[in-house]
């Protein structure tokens, strides 16, 4: 089975012009990478970290992904259509036991066919240890293991692919962070831009010794690493009150946006990381032309959860 079909993966992804008064006027020209264009079914940088993934499993001879995640996780619900075009079974570990089975991402998850194990949230805690792992394997038996957020070394390989797809010139690029796997990626590919990585979560001052723990952990030696990592800016005051958590300011920005560029944002990550994008060009001080490049990620698959939350449609 190849790894990719083709012509149902729109890879590379498209690196789109956009054009929004508020960065126009600062002299900068905005890309936006369209990793959300990918696939209908897996969205954004979770098909990236899923490929490296799925063609290990299959190198090995594995016909079941397990992995794990929130009750409205990307990641999982990546994973079951991965799972699904490969031929493949999947079971999510999902943290919560009283997670809605008919939440949009869990019944969708379902519906491709992945088998839903809930846990309580202490339990999960322990997801990440050898233990876990073993007890996992005496109740399902053999399967291809993903950690939660596919944060792994495959999943930092097809992060790094986002980079080489980028054929530009450009100042500055701009990701939503919540393991930082992604930003690992583009940091160890990094060529010179500077990278504006926006946490999604409150208390993201971790993402900078992960992401330095993943450039070191490929080129072993300090002075590339730290040459690396002069280029990578972490922005962790654009949560927006923790993860998953949206505020009116937030809302009419990524209204706004989606009027200028017809693109859609989602709350959670990339809603997010373009906002704090936009403060980034407030603060420009000179009209020197600048090229700037925003990855969409994806996420597009959790909004109809966070509208029901929020009693109104974002669109
Ligand atoms: C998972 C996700 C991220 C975060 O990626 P990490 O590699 O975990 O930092 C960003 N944006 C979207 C839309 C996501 O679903």
């Amino acid at each position: 089975m190849p790894l990719v079909t083709p012509s149902r993966f729109k890879i590379p992804s498209p690196l789109q012009r956009v054009s929004h008064l508020l960065f126009s006027e600062k002299g900068i020209d905005l890309y936006v990478k369209r990793d959300d264009l990918i696939h209908p079914d897996i969205s954004g940088n979770k098909w990236r970290k899923l490929k490296y993934n799925i063609a290990t499993a299959q190198h090995k001879g594995s016909d079941t992904l397990l992995t794990y995640g929130g009750a409205h996780s990307n990641h999982i619900a990546a994973t079951a259509a991965a799972a699904a075009i490969h031929g493949m079974k999947s079971i999510g570990v999902i943290r919560a036991m009283d997670a809605d089975l008919d939440n949009p991402t869990l019944s969708y998850a379902r519906s491709k066919g992945m088998h839903i194990h809930r846990v309580s949230r202490e339990e999960f805690k322990n997801v990440d240890t050898l233990d876990y792992l073993e007890s996992m394997k005496s109740m399902f038996g053999r399967f291809y293991n993903i950690p939660q957020g596919g944060a792994n070394y495959y999943g930092v390989q097809g992060c790094m692919e986002i980079m080489s797809e980028i054929d530009m010139e450009a100042e500055r690029l701009f990701i939503g962070c919540g393991t930082g796997t992604t930003l690992s990626g583009l940091a160890i590919a990094n060529r010179g831009l500077d990278l504006y990585g926006v946490s999604a979560l409150k208390g993201g001052g971790f993402l900078r010794g992960e992401v330095e723990k993943n450039v070191d952990a490929l080129f072993k030696d300090s002075e590339t690493t730290s040459a690396q990592m002069e280029h990578v800016h972490l922005i962790t005051d654009a949560h927006f009150g923790g993860y998953a958590k949206i505020k009116p300011e937030l809302v009419a920005f990524i209204r706004n946006f989606y009027a200028e560029t017809g693109i859609k944002l989602d709350p959670i990550y990339t809603g997010k990381a373009a906002f704090a994008m936009a403060e980034e060009a407030k603060k420009k001080k000179d009209e020197k032309p600048e090229a700037w490049i925003l990855i969409h990620t994806g996420g597009l698959q959790g909004i109809p959860a966070m509208e029901r939350k929020m009693g109104m449609a974002l669109f």
